[in-house]
């Protein structure tokens, strides 16, 4: 809001929620029941910019009060008294929440007869299970906003690789690419298997401001990702690309070196992993050894696999490099050996061999006459 202050303009920033026409209470029900391991969750757990305990503990200046209900941090001991908020929602008696999905979205259609690929509760009247998609057709026209937490949900992962037997998909797939919540935004997909902890913990805070009506929507690309996190490849961040870039090949997992030619992909996967490490800087893939899957990617795992053999397209930009990279490597290695050796004049004889020269010293002063005289 501008504001005249005197003759400026000053910036004002509004005060409540209702100023900035944002919520200052928002439920967060967090379903796992998808074709899930749960790791995502759990994975959640390890972020510290901020932690889970920050956000519903308000420790985050100026985000709504969030109510977070995920069967595995709830103090609910399960059951009924778990499930009522999420009864609630379906019955259009509990407003505004964010929807998580976590685990791919099974294809209920394909199911000949009775039968229940996943569920989330039971019906109290028939006493039978209530599948995912039937809490998706109820709480997902109803949500502030759906987050797709990890692969699974966003894009099918590895439940919905070939050969399954649940037509598995992701959320996307299952409600349109093109749906939009009540808060007027997409499915905010936040891939990868599992999701690197404040990838997804930034992700959630960036929509809490914004229900908080103080942050404009998250930036999402294509694929819905968000674009500050998904934007570079794991290649442009990785530490070891330097050895890609000289052509330094390792042959086993035992190396420091450039993983490509062992089953690294990073060089065509959007994540921020090796740049961010896992847990507070720490840990990662292709940085600390272990070769990138392409765990965030649409296309995984199916793409990627078999894991450990080279990708198709390294055998051709690893063969491009090698006479480049090899000659760079060489030189670069004669003017390592020159730089690593201290200048000659750093001694302690009696001799000054530095090359100082004082001839710009200014003379010393004696007195006001004698500087006038002279
Ligand atoms: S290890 Fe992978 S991501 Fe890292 S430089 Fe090599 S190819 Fe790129
Ligand atoms: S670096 Fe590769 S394997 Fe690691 S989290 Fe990112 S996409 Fe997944």
């Amino acid at each position: 809001m501008t504001v005249r202050n005197g003759d400026t303009k000053a910036r004002q920033h509004p005060r409540g929620a209702e100023q900035r026409h944002g919520f200052d209470e928002i439920h967060v029900l967090w379903i796992s029941e998808g074709m899930s391991c749960d790791g995502d969750t759990i994975s959640m757990t390890a972020a510290g910019q901020p932690s889970i305990e920050d956000i519903v503990l308000g420790l985050v200046p100026g985000l709504p009060k969030v109510n977070l209900y995920n069967k595995v941090l709830s103090p609910a001991m399960g059951g009924e008294d778990f499930l009522a908020p999420f009864r609630a929602a379906a019955r259009g008696d509990l407003e505004p929440f964010i929807l998580v999905i976590e685990g791919s979205i099974p294809n209920q259609n394909i199911i000949q007869g009775e039968g229940y690929w996943t569920s989330f509760g039971n019906d109290p009247e028939t006493g039978k299970p209530l599948t995912l998609n039937w809490w998706l057709d109820r709480l997902a026209p109803r949500a502030w906003a759906v987050v797709a937490a990890g692969t699974c949900a966003t894009y099918g992962g590895i439940h919905a690789m070939a050969g399954n037997p649940t037509g598995s998909m992701g959320l996307a797939d299952y409600l349109g690419w093109d749906y939009r919540s009540q808060g007027g935004l997409p499915i905010v997909n936040v891939p990868g298997c599992p999701i690197q902890p404040e990838n997804f913990m930034e992700t959630l805070t960036w929509v809490l401001y914004h229900a908080a009506g103080s942050a404009p929507p998250p930036p999402l690309d294509h694929m819905l990702r968000p674009q500050w996190l998904f934007g570079k490849t794991v290649h442009e961040g990785c530490d070891r690309a330097a050895y890609y870039e000289q052509a330094d090949f390792a042959k086993d997992y035992n190396s420091p070196k450039c993983q490509v030619k062992v089953g690294c992909w990073g060089p065509v996967v959007n994540c921020n992993v090796p740049k961010r490490g896992w847990m507070s800087g720490v840990g990662g893939c292709p940085n600390v050894g272990g070769i990138c899957i392409g765990c965030t990617m649409p296309g995984f795992p199916d793409a990627f696999m078999p894991f450990m053999d080279e990708p198709t397209g390294a055998t051709l930009s690893s063969a491009l490099i090698r006479p480049y990279g090899a000659v760079i490597r060489r030189l670069r290695g004669i003017t390592n050996m020159a730089v690593n050796r201290e200048p000659r004049w750093r001694h302690a004889k009696s001799e000054l061999t530095s090359g100082y020269d004082a001839h710009w010293r200014p003379r010393e002063k004696t007195s006001e006459s004698e500087e006038a005289r002279a």
